[in-house]
C-alpha cells in the first residue's frame, strides 16, 4: 500500500530540455547584467564575496562575474553560483520570461493522487529553492500546494540508498510505503535498495529489458 510518492523532476515531471535549454542558458545570459544591477543588495554582495573566498582571492564585481561564468562553462557546482542562479531564475519567473515546465500527465496524476490522500514529495538535484520556483510558476498555475516537502542533495546524493532512507525517516513513512519516480536507473536502484517501490519514467527512450523496475512512458500508466 503506497502512502506517499517521492518524485524526481528533470526527465520525470518535467522535460530535460526545459532545464538544459531554458533555465541554465537563461542564467548564463543574464548573470553579468543581474549582478551589476543588484550589486547593492545584501544577497548579491554575499555571493560576490563568497566567489572570491572560493578561490582565495579578492575579486571585484567584474572579476567575480568572470569567475562565475567560468564555473558555468566548466560545469562546476559551486555554492555561490547555485545561489546566484536561484536568484536569476526567481527574477525570470517573476518577469514571466519563462514558465516551469511540467508534463500534463504529471500534473493530472499528481493532483489525482493528492486528492486520494497520498502525500507528495520532491527529490531533485536542483536546489529546494529552484524546485519550489519551478512548481510555483507553471502553465497550470502554482502547484506548490500539492507538495508536502522538498529534498535536494543536502539529504545525500541521488544514487546513494542512504539518501532514500534519510528521506523516509524525515517524512516518517516506512520505505515500503513510498513510491519513487525517476528517469534514471541508478537512482531507482538506490531507492529500491532502501526498500522503496519504484517506477521508471521512460518518456523518450525505448523501454529496457530486465529493468528491475516498473517502466512507464507517462504518469497515466502508474496505478496505485
Ligand atoms: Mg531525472
Amino acid at each position: 500500500m503506497i502512502k506517499a510518492i517521492v518524485t524526481d523532476i528533470e526527465g520525470t515531471t518535467s522535460s530535460l530540455a526545459f532545464v538544459k535549454e531554458v533555465l541554465f542558458p537563461y542564467a548564463r545570459a543574464n548573470l553579468a547584467d543581474y549582478v551589476r544591477r543588484n550589486i547593492a543588495q545584501e544577497q548579491v554582495k554575499k555571493i560576490v564575496a563568497a566567489t572570491g573566498q572560493e578561490i582565495n582571492a579578492e575579486l571585484d564585481t567584474e572579476q567575480s562575474i568572470s569567475q562565475l561564468i567560468q564555473w558555468i562553462d566548466e560545469d562546476k557546482k559551486v555554492t555561490p553560483l547555485k545561489s546566484l542562479q536561484g536568484l536569476i531564475w526567481e527574477a525570470g519567473y517573476q518577469q514571466g520570461d519563462f514558465k516551469g515546465h511540467i508534463y500534463p500527465d504529471a500534473v493530472e496524476n499528481l493532483k489525482k493522487w493528492k486528492a486520494k490522500g497520498l502525500d507528495l514529495y520532491v527529490y531533485s538535484s536542483g536546489s529546494v529553492q529552484a524546485q519550489k520556483l519551478l512548481f510555483a510558476h507553471t502553465d497550470y498555475g502554482d502547484l506548490t500546494p500539492l507538495f508536502s516537502g522538498y529534498f535536494d542533495t543536502l539529504i545525500g546524493g541521488k544514487k546513494e540508498p542512504q539518501s532514500y532512507s534519510n528521506i523516509a525517516k524525515n517524512i516518517d513513512i516506512p520505505p515500503e510505503q513510498l513510491l519513487f519516480l525517476s528517469d534514471i536507473k541508478d537512482e531507482l536502484d538506490a531507492a529500491k535498495v532502501a526498500g522503496y517501490q519504484t517506477a521508471w519514467l521512460v518518456r523518450e527512450d525505448a523501454l529496457q529489458a530486465k529493468a528491475g523496475h516498473l517502466q512507464v512512458s507517462s504518469f497515466d500508466h502508474i496505478t496505485l
